[in-house]
């Protein structure tokens, strides 16, 4: 197992904007070895460009095919031979009223937020049993920690990964398995974007205008959490912008 952050193997998925990129970028920086996975191809590649990744060290995929985020593990494994973090941290924030009868994002968010997660961890779990190591790392928000009107749906998905993680926590520890959950509040990225209901959208533009803090806020919450001793596991981290309700 390597230790701190140095020439560990790190998977990030949704790392082509926002959180995961802000990541891959601090981590690559630190020294980790990074494989990157998301839909937009064109933004990996710059990425990969910009950090001098390796060839293979990106992946095109979407967190809702269970074999494509197999896929993406499996390409770690084949380029590094070991898988030492998965970070889970793909999602999207479609919120609206539950009037509104959105079904078809309470769905996506369902597939991407809460099923993306739990793709990630079944793509992971057996290399880290067998390696008697390793990191799964998912992504909540303060929206896992509180309901508000509009946000029902997604704050339900982000419920639900805090949930799992606990439950992760608990199951993988006796193969030196660490768990860990971070929920951040508003930062700026694409995430506000992903709201199609005008209204609702405005909402959360205002928000985030009036908020929202870097996203390498999340990256250095993850370059903590992956460079504690290996019998330190940080459960859980909630952080927010010192101005957010
Ligand atoms: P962005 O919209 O900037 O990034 C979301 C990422 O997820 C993109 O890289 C996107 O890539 C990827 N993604 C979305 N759907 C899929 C899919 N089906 N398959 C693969 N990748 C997908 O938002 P953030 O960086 O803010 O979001 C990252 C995580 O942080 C999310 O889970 C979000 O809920 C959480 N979060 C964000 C907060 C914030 O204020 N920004 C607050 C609390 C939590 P692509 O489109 O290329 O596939």
């Amino acid at each position: 197992m390597t230790q701190g952050i140095i020439n560990k193997v790190v998977v990030i998925t949704g790392a082509s904007s926002g959180l995961g990129e802000a990541t891959a970028r601090l981590l690559s920086e630190q020294g980790a070895r990074v494989v990157l996975g998301a839909r937009r191809l064109d933004r990996l590649q710059a990425l990969a460009a910009e950090l001098g990744l390796p060839e293979g060290a990106i992946v095109q995929m979407d967190v809702t095919q269970a074999d494509q985020v197999r896929a993406l593990v499996d390409r770690a494994i084949a380029l590094h031979g070991r898988i030492d973090v998965i970070i889970n941290n793909a999602g999207i924030m479609p919120q609206s009223l539950l009037d509104r009868l959105r079904i078809d994002e309470w769905d996506q968010m369902i597939d991407v937020n809460i099923k993306g997660v739990l793709y990630g961890i079944a793509a992971a779990l057996p290399h880290m049993q067998a390696q008697k190591s390793g990191q799964i790392i998912n992504v909540s928000s303060v929206a896992g920690h509180k309901v508000g009107p509009g946000g029902v749906v997604y704050a339900a998905t982000k419920h639900a990964v805090r949930a799992i993680s606990e439950g992760l926590r608990q199951e993988v520890k006796p193969y030196n398995i660490r768990s860990t959950v971070i929920s951040p509040g508003a930062v700026d990225t694409e995430l506000p974007a992903s709201v199609t209901e005008p209204d609702m959208a405005a909402a959360v533009r205002g928000r985030y205008d009036k908020w929202a803090i870097p996203a390498d806020s999340f990256a250095r919450c993850v370059a903590f959490a992956i460079s504690q001793p290996e019998d330190v596991d940080i459960n859980e981290i909630l952080f927010r912008p010192t101005v957010q309700d």
